[in-house]
């Protein structure tokens, strides 16, 4: 703690930093590891932390091929929540909720997280009617959420334009109050610091060129810097998981595509919930430095890039200005773009492959942030017992094979969820 202490910070202010400990990293890289971690991802982090904290496995090495959180962690929308339809995603994601609100304490790294309520809008009376039945199905799952008329959703949201003469005549939505954002970068920064005070070891600028397999098991993995032995491999690249897997002779069931968001100029305090709008393709989001986060529909072709084109920003925009007009007279500041694994059911892919002790995590589509603590948990269980961890066991990869997809609709791309 003392490190932290006023004095401190103003002794290392006054010394340029100069002498400020590292948090994570500054380790020589070894032949030999139990675990290698390729991608330094909130999920590759939240794997290392879980695998130390959890089970107590520290021989672990985490490598990755630019700077920590520099992949779609640091380039998302921030938007956590729980509230799906089928019971393996809901399950998995209530996990997940749970261990993010007591992450800034078990940390000891404020990922502030700001649990000030997802809206989920509702335009037509199908619609209403479909967000009536989730509701019913989570709340029967012990999982908060409710359904706000006009009038409850007004006053949560006293921005919105609820009159039935617009381009969406808004119907009400689906709200849980437990839904929020955190601060992107701070996850991946918390999990490395917290992996790192256990004795794993973190390497940026350390890609992943290929894997040593020797009759169909994982020996290592090759690198700019050498080969590197390992028991375990677990991958966890995001958009760029097909990549990783045709280097160990397989296929996933996934297309990879870009996702956009953008922000605007910092406004004071207007939209205080996440708002979310399935028929539209567009959500927003107002950070804690003021600027409203937007983003709406995945790019419509394949690609490994890392922008967007202008259509989209456009399309996202002129529904936005529809649910909020003064939105009309707002600058945007800057956009940006993610790669993002999309699998055939819209739900992840975790755990084995045809390569033994070869594991991936991959296939998150838009929805890999909020489960960044429970693909840590689950995974970690999954590396330490060589089975899958319950919650994690509908994501096997071979589920496309034997039939037993988890095929939500909206969860996944097709139509686009956050
Ligand atoms: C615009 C956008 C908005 C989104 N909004 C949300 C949202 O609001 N809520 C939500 O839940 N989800 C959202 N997502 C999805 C979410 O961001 C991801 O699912 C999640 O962050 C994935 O985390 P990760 O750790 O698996 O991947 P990443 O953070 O991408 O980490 C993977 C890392 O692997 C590294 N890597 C790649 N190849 C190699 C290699 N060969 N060797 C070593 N390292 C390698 C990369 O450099 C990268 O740092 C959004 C995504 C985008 C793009």
């Amino acid at each position: 703690m003392q490190q932290y202490s006023i004095l401190n910070l103003a002794k290392h202010a006054l010394s340029g930093h100069m002498r400020w400990s590292r948090t994570f990293g500054g380790r020589k890289l070894r032949k030999r590891y139990d675990v290698i971690i390729v991608g330094g991802g909130g999920h590759g982090l939240a794997t290392a932390y879980y695998l130390a904290k959890n089970y107590g496995i520290t021989n672990v090495a985490v490598l990755e091929k630019g700077w920590l959180g520099g992949g779609n962690t640091g380039r998302n929308t921030t938007m956590v929540r729980s509230d799906y339809l089928l019971p393996a995603n809901a399950d998995f994601k209530e996990f997940s909720l749970q261990l993010w609100e007591e992450l800034s304490q078990k940390l000891n790294y404020n990922v502030m997280l700001s649990q000030r309520g997802y809206v989920s809008l509702a335009c037509s009376d199908a619609e209403m009617e479909a967000k009536t039945q989730q509701a019913n199905a989570l709340r029967l799952r012990g999982i908060d959420c409710n359904i706000l008329n006009i009038d409850e959703l007004k006053k949560v949201c006293p921005e919105l334009d609820v009159r039935q003469n617009t381009r969406y005549p808004i119907q009400g939505a689906l709200y849980q109050a437990r839904g929020g954002i955190a601060r992107h970068d701070a996850v991946a920064w918390g999990y490395a610091r917290g992996a790192h005070n256990k004795g794993i070891d973190i390497f940026e600028n350390c890609g992943v060129e290929d894997f040593i397999i020797n009759n169909n098991r994982v020996s290592g993995v090759k690198t700019a810097k050498g080969d590197i032995m390992a028991d375990t491999v677990v991958v966890s690249v995001a958009g760029s998981s097909g990549l990783m897997a045709a280097k160990a002779g397989f296929t996933l069931p996934i297309e990879t595509l870009s996702a956009q968001a953008f922000v605007s100029e910092s406004l004071k305090p207007i939209i205080n919930q996440v708002v979310s709008f399935d028929t539209g393709y567009a959500f927003i989001n107002q950070s804690d430095k003021g600027e409203l986060v937007m983003g709406g529909h995945m790019e419509p072709h394949n690609g490994y890039h890392q922008r967007g084109g202008f259509d989209r920003i456009e399309n996202t925009l002129s529904t936005l200005v529809t649910l909020f007009p003064f939105l009309s007279r707002v600058r945007i500041m800057r956009t940006w773009g993610g790669m993002v694994d999309n699998s055939m059911d819209g739900a992840p892919i975790l755990g084995d492959t045809p390569v033994e002790r070869l594991l991936f995590n991959s296939g998150w589509g838009y929805t890999g942030f909020k489960a960044t603590p429970a693909s840590g948990w689950t995974m970690a269980h999954h590396i330490a017992t060589g089975e899958p961890h319950d919650l994690s066991e509908p994501f096997k990869l071979s589920r496309f094979r034997d039939g037993s997809l988890v095929d939500e609709h909206g969860t996944g791309p097709y139509p686009t969820a956050y």
